[in-house]
């Protein structure tokens, strides 16, 4: 399954658009040097459902930056962010040292769909995603204001996925994000150097 593709950003999937979606505009925290925004806030230069105001002067970070439903052929149509509730990010950081693969995948789960983990075709991906052995997380947006948490699922949910138990994955997808639910959200600061 090609997830390095996700971070070249550049090998979008020919034909497929953003459309009416707009979700990484809004769910995104962005700290680059030309542009900061919070996460859970629509950025001003987005009119939700349409798309950006400002798109030929779009800053450089939006340029540069795509979803994995944008990268990755073998998502469907029923996988755009607005429709799925699930933003698809490269993952690098936070995968444990003795882990073999250093290019993973991130399922961020948006606010007010965190039911999500109960789609079939989530736990699919994951499934197929993990008995390849590449990196896999799910994201949990944290309170405004505050990071999300991404809870590393490989070594959870490794003998569920290899026996393709739904029910199984199911009951590990639910553990996961009460986890990040529960778990102490970091304070954002725009200005500070990560
Ligand atoms: S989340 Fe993906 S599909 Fe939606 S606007 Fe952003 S890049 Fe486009
Ligand atoms: S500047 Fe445009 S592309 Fe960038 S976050 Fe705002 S609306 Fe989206």
């Amino acid at each position: 399954m090609p997830v390095e593709q996700l971070d070249l950003a550049r090998k979008l999937v020919p034909g497929r658009e953003c459309g009416a979606c707009t979700v990484c505009c809004k769910v995104l925290a962005i700290k680059a040097p030309e542009f900061k925004k919070l996460p859970e806030v629509l950025c001003t230069h987005c009119t939700e459902g349409a798309g950006c105001t400002i798109y030929n002067a779009r800053p450089q970070v939006c340029r540069d930056w795509h979803c994995g439903w944008r990268c990755l052929a073998f998502l469907g149509d029923e996988w755009r962010p607005d429709r799925s509730g699930i933003l698809i990010e490269a993952a690098t950081g936070d995968i444990p040292p003795d882990f073999p693969r250093r290019h993973g995948i991130k399922f961020l789960l948006r606010k007010g769909a965190l039911n999500a983990v109960l789609w079939p075709p989530l736990q699919s991906a994951i499934a197929s995603l993990v008995n390849d052995g590449v990196p896999v997380f799910l994201g949990i947006p944290g309170p405004h204001g505050y990071e999300g948490r991404n809870i590393f699922l490989n070594y959870a949910i490794a003998s569920a996925a290899a026996a393709r138990n739904r029910g199984a994955i199911v009951e590990q997808l639910v553990i996961a994000l009460e986890a990040g639910v529960r778990a102490e959200h970091r304070k954002i600061d725009l200005d500070a150097d990560d």
